[in-house]
């Protein structure tokens, strides 16, 4: 005791009741499917791994899953990220699930490289997925590592975190650690890392094409039934809750490609098995946002034929939405015939449903009203890809146009001004909607992760360094707000800074 009568200060004490009650942290799992029937998963614990570091944790998405931040920050909450300790409540699982790679089937894919630690209801009442990517192999690795490099945990890091910032429904990131280990990749050896991945949910359209497959129209039912349950509710109370469910999925298909358009953002790898159910982007593999605009713009070094290039991604949603409607015919009707004229007429609305909200995009980014003539909008994109006009910075330009800036700036962007003088002055004359400059700016980014900047980052995180990871994913938080000290990041690439193709680092 010291002579005021205070007990001397016990920093021991004070750690050893820190820690404790770090240690006491539980993570409020409440898990639904791994509740299903064993041959939705396989039960899977994640790897060991030698030395892990934490990069960065989503603080604000922690303490929306009443997680405590500090206390995945700690050294219990980094051995959890990295796979090292599995919290309690966890049922960590490896979820199966098929899909058409490039237009062809495999019966058989699942979490190769992925384990659904468990669900979380958030703070806005939404149950969430936690899932480790690159956790180790499961029974659906096959030839694989189940592993993750740096690159691609870096890469869906700041993607996924801009596409949400950028209003994109979206799979989120929570952290990301290194592992203390090296993995094997075409490159030669590189970092590992893990991923922490929250999702409304992991059930894509390969999910239901797992149990098509197999003929499994008890599981199909099952998992129908879950997915209505989890994802739309109000389909339950519709005559055919199969047909509602489709109809959902495709209305929140349609919704999300024409959002990725309006912002020159390219999935990569359409496949079915990363299209998510929920209507949230999944599986961020060779993203990116393209620069200069062209309609055939692909990065994927994969996508020899451009099968997923940016216009095409509309078309291929209808693709993947046919496949799924595919899975709900014997549960849409008995009759086979029946079922068939039920879901084509449902896919049927798809077209008209993407292109009002691939129009209503379009309009908003130039600022004209819906009354206004459409052709406007295809003739600006054509002048912008025949000219190799940058995209983001075009529509950023134009809306400070819209604010009253003179036009100088935009102009500079087209080598041969005239057509695009011409252009500006239908534009001008349009009569502009009260709302347009709102409209314009609300649709129109001022910062998007530039592919040549992710690449950077990813090039610093293999030296260690994750400065501009770090700035970047502070930067893209904030959009559409002007942030002087951002300012670099708008920039496109210098020649010798365009990324010509994207790896999906499996
Ligand atoms: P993706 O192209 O990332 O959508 O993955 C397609 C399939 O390959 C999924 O079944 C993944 O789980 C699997 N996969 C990707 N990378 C790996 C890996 N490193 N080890 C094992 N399986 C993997
Ligand atoms: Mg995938």
């Amino acid at each position: 005791m010291s002579c005021l009568g205070i007990p001397p200060f016990d920093i021991g004490k004070l750690l050893h009741k820190i820690s404790k009650l770090y240690g006491s942290m539980t993570i409020p799992f409440d898990n639904t499917y791994a509740q299903l029937p064993e041959r939705f998963f396989a039960k899977q614990a994640p790897a060991h791994v030698p030395e892990p570091k934490l990069i960065r944790i989503n603080r604000e998405l922690a303490a929306k899953l009443s997680i405590d931040p500090d206390w995945l920050e700690s050294v219990e909450g980094i051995d959890m990220l990295a796979g090292n300790s599995i919290a309690e409540g966890s049922e960590p699982i490896a979820q199966a699930y098929a899909g058409h790679q490039f237009g062809g089937f495999s019966a058989q894919l699942g979490d190769g490289r992925a384990i659904l630690l468990g669900e979380i209801i958030d703070t806005d009442g939404a149950r969430q997925d936690l899932q480790l990517k690159g956790s180790g192999r499961t029974i659906f690795s096959r030839g694989g590592d189940g592993k993750a490099a740096l690159g691609p945990v870096i890469r869906e890091y700041i993607v996924s975190e801009a596409m949400a910032a950028l209003g994109v429904p979206t799979t989120r990131a929570l952290a990301a650690v290194t592992t203390g280990e090296m993995v094997m990749r075409q490159e030669g050896p590189l970092p590992g890392g893990v991923f922490t991945r929250v999702a409304a949910s992991h059930i894509r359209v390969g999910t239901f094409q797992y149990f098509l497959a197999r003929n499994d129209v008890d599981a199909l039912r099952t998992l129908a039934d879950y997915t209505i349950n989890r994802h739309y509710p109000d389909a339950a109370v519709l005559d055919n809750r199969y047909t509602a469910l489709l109809d959902s999925a495709i209305a929140a298909q349609a919704k999300l490609i024409a959002h990725w358009m309006s912002l020159g953002f390219i999935h990569g790898v359409m496949n079915t098995d990363n299209t998510a159910i929920s209507g949230e982007t999944i599986d961020y593999g060779p993203c990116a946002f393209m620069d200069e605009f062209h309609p055939q713009k692909k990065f994927s070094s994969i996508d020899t034929g451009g099968r997923y290039a940016w216009g095409n991604q509309g078309d291929i949603g209808l693709w993947n939405l046919t496949r799924f409607a595919e899975t709900l015919l014997p549960l849409i009707s008995d009759d086979s015939e029946k079922a068939i004229e039920i879901a084509e007429a449902s896919l049927e609305r798809f077209t008209d449903l993407f292109s009002t909200e691939y129009v209503t995009r379009f309009r908003a980014k130039i600022g004209i009203s819906p009354e206004a003539p459409t052709p406007l909008i295809q003739e600006v994109l054509d002048l912008l890809a025949s000219q190799k006009v940058d995209f983001t910075l075009f529509f950023r330009h134009l809306t400070k146009v819209a604010a009253g800036d003179p036009p100088e700036t935009l102009t500079a962007l087209f080598s041969d001004k005239a057509p695009f003088e011409q252009w500006l002055a239908k534009w001008h004359s349009e009569p502009a909607p009260a709302t347009r400059l709102v409209d314009m700016q609300a649709a129109n980014p001022i910062l998007i992760p530039r592919n040549h900047r992710v690449e950077q980052a990813i090039q610093g995180a293999y030296r260690n360094d994750f400065a501009l990871f770090d700035r970047l994913v502070k930067a893209i938080a904030n959009p559409y707000s002007e942030q002087s000290e951002y300012a670099g990041l708008e920039t496109p690439p210098l020649p010798e800074e365009i990324v010509c193709e994207t790896f999906c680092g499996t």
